[in-house]
């Protein structure tokens, strides 16, 4: 193995600078990781942009890893050299706040977010604590559970944890990255699930997918469509517009809830009428814990829920951005290493 290996670093906000990185062995706890496939996501413009306050460059983005281990360091006993993992957004935690006191490490005030607070998946090698591993069956295709880890968890964690029983009416708002994966996880945990996309393009997509069926929001009102289908118990909210979701509200049924993880640059504006009349509720989601990850890999392999994805060489990380921000993916962009590649015509 070479002493080297390659790296796409964020060398300054909007600058992706290719690198020759020594290689070095494993701190304690930590597991040093021969990155097979990476996926792309919207969140590491947080990094890119320089979005977040006292973030220090140079930083190797990308939290959808997929790879082996190669080396472990000291006092790992969970993880050994040769097992295959997978590492999401949640890169760390400080057992010490409210929030990890009450095990609710996803919300640790003090969280490390891979990728962007240390060095994440855009490169050969990576170095992460073990406990922020998940394991990958064999299974899994590396680049298709790429991106099971951020997008996957966002949309799953999402509708299992709202309270939903099975036959609720489940409203998948956008057919894209999260929707195209929020639509196969609905179906798959019994629901019946209802895709409201933009334009009639989508709705062979979305029926492939397991909607039931389809609303075109482009053509029609998508909240007046889904109260005279009797109205969702929630709306899985993933298209990045406020004024399309607050839209959604008046579709919900009684006690239903619109699940907000889309991040869109418009305000949600929504009548406090239609809000306590049908007791409906708002909610926001975000990804999960280290558990949910290995929870959703698991439930992805069991219900044969795969994301759709577009693969890149790692050397073209800028272009897979740019095609990902420009929302011309379709649905995932995923970036595969040399060592990837070779892996590509294995089963796994
Ligand atoms: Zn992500
Ligand atoms: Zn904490």
């Amino acid at each position: 193995m070479s002493a080297k290996y390659r790296a796409i670093e964020v060398s300054k906000p909007g600058v992706f600078t290719e690198v020759n990185r020594p290689l070095q062995d494993p701190g304690p706890n930590q597991v040093r990781i021969r990155v097979e496939a990476c996926g792309v996501c919207h969140t590491d413009s947080l990094l890119v942009d320089g979005a977040l306050p006292n973030l220090a460059y140079p930083r190797v983005p990308g939290h959808e890893v997929i790879g082996r281990i190669d080396a472990v360091g000291a006092n790992v006993t969970t993880r050994a050299v040769g097992q295959r993992v997978g590492v999401g957004i949640c890169g760390g935690w400080d057992d010490t706040c409210l929030a990890c006191l009450r095990g609710d490490f996803v919300n640790c005030s003090n969280g490390v977010l891979t990728g962007i607070m240390i060095d994440g998946g855009y490169a050969e090698v990576m170095m992460i604590e073990a406990r922020a591993t998940v394991t990958i069956p064999d299974g899994l295709q590396a680049v298709k559970a790429a991106p099971i880890l951020c997008a996957g968890v966002t949309t799953f964690n999402a509708l299992r944890n709202a309270g939903l029983r099975a036959g609720a009416l489940v409203a998948i708002q956008g057919v894209g990255g999260l929707g195209h994966l929020g639509i196969q996880y609905a179906r798959r945990m019994g629901f019946r699930t209802i895709a409201a996309g933009l334009g009639p393009e989508s709705e062979k997509l979305a029926k492939e997918l397991g909607a039931h069926e389809y609303i075109d929001s482009g053509a029609e009102d998508a909240g007046a469509k889904l109260r005279a289908l009797g109205g969702a118990d929630a709306i899985l909210a993933t298209a990045p517009s406020g004024k399309a979701m607050s839209d959604l509200v008046k579709g919900l049924a009684v006690r239903g809830k619109l699940l907000v993880i889309g991040l869109a640059p418009d305000p949600l504006e929504v009548d406090t009428g239609s809000l306590v009349f049908g007791m409906h509720s708002i909610s926001g989601s975000t990804t999960g814990s280290v558990q949910d990850e290995q929870e959703t890999v698991a439930f992805s392999l069991l219900e044969k829920v795969e994301p759709m994805i577009e693969v890149m060489p790692l050397s073209k990380a800028r272009e897979a951005y740019d095609r990902m921000m420009a929302a011309k993916a379709r649905f995932r962009m995923v970036l595969v290493t040399e060592n990837g590649n070779q892996r590509a015509g294995q089963a796994n």
